[in-house]
């Protein structure tokens, strides 16, 4: 192609004559549809240096890729280049420092399956597909969090090509700086992860993995699931975490279910889930099995690619019923074309508040979950309903809620520095400029 003809790459470069292109410009919100000049796909360090120089040289616009599941698409765009790490996805262990390394192209399944395989958890995300790169830069939710902390909590290193085009290391002594805005400032701010070093936690047989569905709840009874979940989490165990759905979905109806994972054994677990085991309805699941297998049943709920809304705030008090009834109400009507609308809790607390707000770029540490909402739809006819319809529920929660969490971004948002960061955000935009003294990094969302 003529415009990459001075780039020195040895990997694959997808433009829109190619074959490939209609499938690659794709990220996993299939309502987000852009149309890059080329996608570059980096090799290694020195392909994500020579697309960086190249794009800085051509004056051309540019975004970073890893798994592309940036909810509002902020991985990809019109009419410019998307610099792809995906295909950079070594796994390397050290198991007498009981460290991990991987390059920034490693999604969630493959760690976990390198890792499991060898008798180790991990605290990554739930879906498979998700990059790890992206999820911790922007903080990481996960079923392990309350145990191991975020993702970004078990980060010992990262290698960055900055805005020069060189690399760079962080961590706890060298740029300091830049390692705790690395961990919770989101992805795409201040460089070009390249490398990723996680401190590994300590090898287990089993876990439990649990489900717990209640079918055809009306919206007494999902506000009465939201009030023992909330009541749950005020003391609960850390070695349990788990993602409550109260959903509205076109097959099924209005129902509720929990998913999780203990670091513990059955009969224990049941003693700690009794007051949400004992509510009529309840068809709870448990199995004692390893951690991959139980990661993997998790994974599988997620299909290839969907088209939706969603974001969500931080929980920080008891709601009344009378609040939680309201929550539950918002989701008895899925807006128009909607096949799955869902208001969904992501446990935190834990370890999650072992460390204080400022002690790395993620602020909202004392929270005690994330509230979520969400409306997918099949037909791109209805889009814009379903945006609305989320935006209208969203106008309720945020009264109730503090922030946003940046991997669940919203595009809406005006002042979504303060939101996504909170009391860190002032902190962030020195270090930002700092290492990126030229805005060389940047999204419509991104820290300026
Ligand atoms: C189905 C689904 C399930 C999810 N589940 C969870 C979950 O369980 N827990 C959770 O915390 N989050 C979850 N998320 C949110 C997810 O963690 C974030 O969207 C995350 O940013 C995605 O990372 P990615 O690499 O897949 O996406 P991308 O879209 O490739 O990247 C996300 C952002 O990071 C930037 N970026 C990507 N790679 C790099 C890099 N190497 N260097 C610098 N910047 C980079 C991108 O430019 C973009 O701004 C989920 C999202 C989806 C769609």
């Amino acid at each position: 192609m003529e415009l990459t003809k001075d780039l020195c790459f040895n990997g694959e470069i997808v433009t829109p004559n190619d074959m490939e292109y209609e499938e690659d410009r794709q990220i996993w919100n299939r309502a987000i549809q852009r149309y890059p000049i080329a996608i570059l796909y980096c090799t290694g360090v020195e392909d994500v240096i020579s697309a960086l120089r190249f794009c800085i040289i051509k004056k051309l616009k540019f975004r970073i890729r890893s798994g592309g599941h940036n909810y509002e698409g902020y991985s990809i765009g019109n009419n410019l280049i998307v610099i792809d790490v995906s295909r950079m996805n070594k796994i390397m262990i050290n198991e007498s420092k009981s460290t991990v390394r991987i390059q920034s192209g490693v999604e969630n399944s493959e760690l976990y399956e390198y890792l499991g395989t060898r008798g180790y958890p991990f605290p990554g995300g739930t879906c498979p597909t998700v990059g790890v790169a992206g999820y911790t830069l922007g903080g990481g939710w996960g079923l392990s969090c309350r145990l191991f902390g975020l993702g970004l909590d078990n980060v010992l290193e990262f290698q960055m090509v900055n805005y020069k085009g060189k690399i760079i290391t962080a961590n706890r002594d060298c740029n300091s700086d830049l390692f705790w805005a690395l961990r919770g400032g989101g992805g795409g701010n201040f460089g070009i992860v390249t490398s990723l070093t996680f401190r590994l936690p300590p090898k287990l047989n089993r876990v439990t993995f649990f489900t717990i569905y209640y079918q055809n709840t009306t919206a007494l009874e999902q506000a009465n699931l939201m009030d023992v979940f909330q009541n749950l989490y005020e003391t609960l165990d850390r070695r349990v975490n788990m993602r409550a759905s109260f959903y509205n979905a076109e097959d099924e109806g209005v129902a509720a279910f929990f998913i999780g994972i203990f670091y513990g054994d059955i009969e224990e677990l049941k003693e700690i889930l009794e007051p949400l085991l004992v509510i009529p309805k309840a068809e709870a699941e448990f199995e004692y099995t390893t951690f991959l297998n139980a990661i993997k049943q998790v994974e599988a709920i997620y299909p290839d690619s969907q088209k939706f809304k969603s974001t969500g705030g931080f929980a920080y008090r008891i709601y009344s019923k009378c609040e939680l009834l309201e929550l539950a109400l918002s989701i008895q009507r899925r807006p128009i074309g909607s096949v799955y609308a869902a208001v969904t809790f992501y446990g935190l607390g834990g370890a999650v508040k072992d460390k204080g707000k400022h002690e790395t770029a993620f602020y909202y540490r004392d929270s005690n979950y994330i509230i979520g909402i969400q409306s997918v739809w099949e037909n791109s006819a209805y889009a814009e309903d379903n945006r609305a319809w989320v935006a209208s529920r969203l106008d309720y929660i945020k009264t109730i809620t503090k922030g946003f969490f940046v991997n669940f971004p919203y595009s809406p948002l005006r002042n979504y520095e303060r939101e996504y960061y909170g009391g860190n955000a002032c902190r962030l935009q020195c270090i930002r400029e700092k290492y990126d003294p030229f805005n060389v990094f940047n999204y419509p969302q991104s820290i300026k």
